[in-house]
């Protein structure tokens, strides 16, 4: 049995390691491309404007709260794990190396549809105003933003942990190479900068991932690009902005443009 003293040592622990882990992937890169950086990598600035202190004051707060929503449901996961309720396998030998891999490609893209979908949903104007609404205050995110979620919409998007852990069997390991790469894959999709080529978008290989532009233009015109990792989900369903390639390539079109007049490159930026 867990006991109580247990359970909250494990959501003290839980919040402390996430709030750590999105202070640092938020914080390396704010600081490099919004203070120390700023003028090299501003030609690749997506918006002119940057954050206000108050928008990242929000930004920080609600993400934050989010921490905390997150922290609780994964201690809930510890306990049930404990009572043997989860998939999860401790032993590295219980599955071979190719499932431990499988396990990880499936989380992923499992994730990405779960979240496209909860995504629709929640842009679904009945319930816009009430959850997602929040995250959307950010209209140029930062770095910041990416965990800006009112704490029902917390729950909703770390609702994908117990769906995974209940169904497939899964190493912790696993689960931790999953949290990395979606952290940095939302703190990527936040930052405000786009760092890939010219041709990234339309690339046999690499159109399936998304970009900071991608995620950027839904923060901006809100009814398009819900997709969070891969970007086959919103060209299946038609939901890309009709701009999104051409917007991209003038974005990675700046670095070999003279110019580095951020009010100029707005003025360039393809509107709706
Ligand atoms: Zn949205
Ligand atoms: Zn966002």
């Amino acid at each position: 049995m867990v006991t109580p003293a247990e359970i909250l040592a494990k959501l003290a622990k839980v919040f402390t390691v996430i709030s750590l882990r999105y202070v640092l992937f938020a914080g390396v890169l704010y600081f490099i491309f919004y203070i120390w950086k700023k003028r090299s990598f501003i030609q690749q600035k997506i918006q002119a404007k940057f954050p206000t202190r108050n928008d990242l004051m929000r930004e920080i707060g609600y993400s934050i709260s989010s921490m905390l929503m997150f922290a609780v449901v994964a201690s809930i996961m510890f306990v049930l794990r404990k009572n043997g309720y989860t998939k999860v396998y401790l032993d590295f030998n219980e599955h071979s190396i190719g499932y431990f891999i499988f396990s990880v490609v499936v989380f992923i893209v499992v994730h990405d549809a779960y979240f496209y979908w909860m995504h629709r949903f929640m842009h679904w104007k009945k319930i816009y105003k009430y959850v997602h609404k929040v995250h959307h205050l950010s209209t140029n995110p930062t770095p910041w933003a990416a965990f800006s979620f009112h704490p029902l919409e917390a729950l909703i998007e770390i609702g994908i942990l117990p769906i995974m852990l209940f169904t497939i069997p899964i190493h912790p390991f696993a689960i931790l190479i999953w949290v990395l790469y979606q952290t940095g894959m939302n703190v990527l999709g936040h930052l405000g900068f786009e760092l890939f080529p010219k041709g990234f978008t339309q690339n046999t290989i690499t159109q399936f991932s998304n970009t900071s532009t991608h995620h950027n233009m839904h923060h901006r015109y809100v009814n398009c690009n819900y997709g969070l990792y891969f970007n086959y989900w919103d060209k299946w369903m038609g939901t890309n902005h009709a701009q999104y390639h051409e917007t991209f390539d003038s974005i990675a079109n700046r670095k070999s443009e003279s110019t580095a007049d951020p009010i100029l490159l707005e003025s360039q930026t393809i509107q709706t």
